[in-house]
């Protein structure tokens, strides 16, 4: 059956995707595809679910208020630990901590009735024809194509619309495991985990209503057997990994320069993770998804035709962003570096609590 020729397309409605489809016109036939839906049993995506204070000034800068039930708790520290050089430290840090999967169904809660929903879809392919795009999607065990003259890929790191427009377009990735465990009385608070043997990048746990969600991204190589070996290395810090109830894993993108950034071509553009909008250092995407969304929501409300150009200038600031946190990524991730932050005790906060705590292999604070 010939289907209709929308104008724009939105594969993905995690952060970025649910927030353009909410911002565009009125004016645009507008149809948008995502594999999850609002479901108990649907997809969801693995995911701290950590918004940083970087994250949270993007909510106050777009008038954004989290409904209570995606507030899970308001952290207000952060313990480093350095398992190579055996050091712990504690930060102070403003993190709000949210359930991701109520999160995306909150921001895609708001996009507007004009908007054509496809969940439970799974987009397949997509290509190129002389006059727009055609997207071929499995729905109700059926597949079909869509056209549309724009294409948005809001699909994130693993993006099908970068893999089939822009095949030789690598940025640098990492495989991310998370397990969840029942939470227990005495459980560590949050915690950041670096072991420059096991991966460049990072681990951290937390607690999630009943569980405790452990979950690091590690080199694609023997991801998870470097996910146990951390582990491992935790007990001697009072870390407990006894019966896991779920073990999920996907990948993140960690940018190494900007022309690692994929904006789009013609009448494509990819914003949010697909475009490889994260933090390096953190691996904090939210905030980046939702403002390279609002940036391409408000070229779409000034002008009928957008170009990539357009775009690309739309998101200078966010590129200047990631450039400061490719920078900070050398002083987090290097070991060196961070080893001499940590001994200086540069912004370290000490803990009070009545019984002392254990911090290290031989239980002593630096
Ligand atoms: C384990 C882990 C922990 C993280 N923790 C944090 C954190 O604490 N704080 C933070 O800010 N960031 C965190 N991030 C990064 C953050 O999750 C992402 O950067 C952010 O979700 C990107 O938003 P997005 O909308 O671009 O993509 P996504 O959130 O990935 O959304 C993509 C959407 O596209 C849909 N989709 C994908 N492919 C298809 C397809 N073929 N067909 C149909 N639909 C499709 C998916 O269902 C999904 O809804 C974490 C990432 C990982 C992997």
């Amino acid at each position: 059956m010939e289907q209709p020729l929308y104008d724009i397309a939105i594969i993905g409605l995690g952060p970025a995707g649910s927030t353009l489809a909410r911002l565009l016109p009125d004016n645009l036939k507008i149809i948008a595809f995502d594999k999850k839906n609002d479901g108990e049993d649907s997809f969801k995506k693995p995911c701290a679910g950590m918004l940083s204070h970087h994250g949270q000034e993007c909510f106050a800068k777009y008038g954004l208020t989290l409904p209570d039930d995606v507030l899970v708790t308001q952290l207000f520290s952060a313990k480093v630990i350095d398992l190579k050089h055996d050091s712990v430290r504690n930060y102070r840090r403003l993190y709000i901590n949210m359930d991701r999967h109520r999160f995306d169904l909150w921001l895609k809660s708001m996009i507007p009735e004009y908007v054509d929903i496809h969940d439970s879809v799974l987009c397949r392919s997509l290509v190129k024809t002389d006059d727009c795009y055609e997207i071929t999607v499995l729905e109700n065990h059926q597949e079909i194509k869509y056209r549309a003259k724009y294409v948005i890929g809001a699909d994130g790191a693993g993006s099908m619309v970068r893999k089939f427009l822009f095949p030789e377009h690598r940025i640098k990735t990492y495989m991310s495991i998370q397990q969840w465990f029942p939470a227990r009385a005495g459980d560590p608070s949050y915690s950041l985990v670096f072991d420059g043997d096991l991966t460049d990048s990072y681990a951290w746990g937390l607690n999630k209503n009943e569980y405790y969600v452990f979950g690091g991204a590690y080199p694609m190589k023997h991801a998870r057997e470097k996910f146990e070996e951390m582990k491992r290395r935790l007990k001697a810090y009072g870390y407990e990994f006894d019966n896991p109830v779920k073990t999920e894993a996907c990948l993140v993108l960690s940018p190494s320069s900007l022309k690692q950034l994929c904006y789009g071509r013609d009448n494509c553009f990819l914003i949010g993770e697909a475009a490889g909008f994260i933090s390096p250092s953190s691996l904090e995407g939210i905030s980046y998804a939702i403002e390279s969304a609002y940036k391409l929501g408000e070229l779409f409300n000034r002008q009928k035709q957008v170009s990539v150009k357009d775009y690309r200038k739309a998101v200078f600031s966010l590129r200047l962003k990631l450039a400061v946190k490719m920078i900070k990524r050398h002083f987090i991730m290097g070991a060196f570096l961070r080893r001499v932050i940590m001994l200086s005790g540069l912004g370290a906060i000490s803990m009070i609590t009545a019984k002392p705590e254990k911090t290290g292999k031989n239980g002593k604070a630096e």
